[in-house]
């Protein structure tokens, strides 16, 4: 899993690159790629956004730099696509979640410290008591950071 989330940005470009062959060269309808957009978040969230939208693809380039201002820009740069607004609702229905075992959790604070989320905002913690959940809040675009960064592999994507 871990090796998986490494290549995402790569995973991303290449599905990415289908889905504008499916849009552009094929002509295939919006339509269907917004119901595989919004499938994909009733499973797992939105993940559409950092797995498979192009357009995200092209927008993690752009804004994906360290700062803290670039991050916010990147936290709420979907906030007019269709897709992203569903499937951010849906980050707390989706059937598999972000969970963290709490025994073996060492709380050494990883998770927060490479999530968008938790790092800009102390309301929110992936393992801390009483803090909003970073996964389940509309933001959370299943970078899966957070798992790929745990040393204990506490975190895990489950039903
Ligand atoms: S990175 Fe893993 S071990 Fe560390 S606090 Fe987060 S869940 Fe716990
Ligand atoms: S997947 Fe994890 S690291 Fe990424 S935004 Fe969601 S909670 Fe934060």
């Amino acid at each position: 899993m871990k090796k998986i989330i490494k290549n995402r940005f790569i995973i991303q470009g290449i599905i990415g690159l289908i889905v504008y062959v499916f849009l552009f060269v094929l002509n295939i309808s919006l339509i269907w790629i917004l119901l595989a957009g919004i499938i994909t978040g009733i499973f797992v969230g939105k993940a559409f956004c950092r797995w498979i939208c192009p357009i995200g693809f092209i927008m993690e380039i752009l804004f994906s730099k360290k700062d803290d201002k670039s991050k916010q820009l990147y936290m709420y740069y979907k906030a007019g696509c269709p897709i992203a607004l569903i499937n951010g609702i849906l980050n707390k229905y989706s059937l598999f979640k972000i969970k963290r075992d709490k025994d073996s959790c060492k709380k050494c604070g990883k998770c927060d410290n490479v999530c968008y989320i938790a790092s800009l905002n102390n309301e929110y913690s992936l393992y801390k008591e009483n803090k909003k959940e970073p996964s389940l809040d509309f933001k959370c675009s299943r970078c899966l950071e957070c798992i790929k960064e745990c040393p204990t592999n506490s975190l895990k994507l489950e039903i």
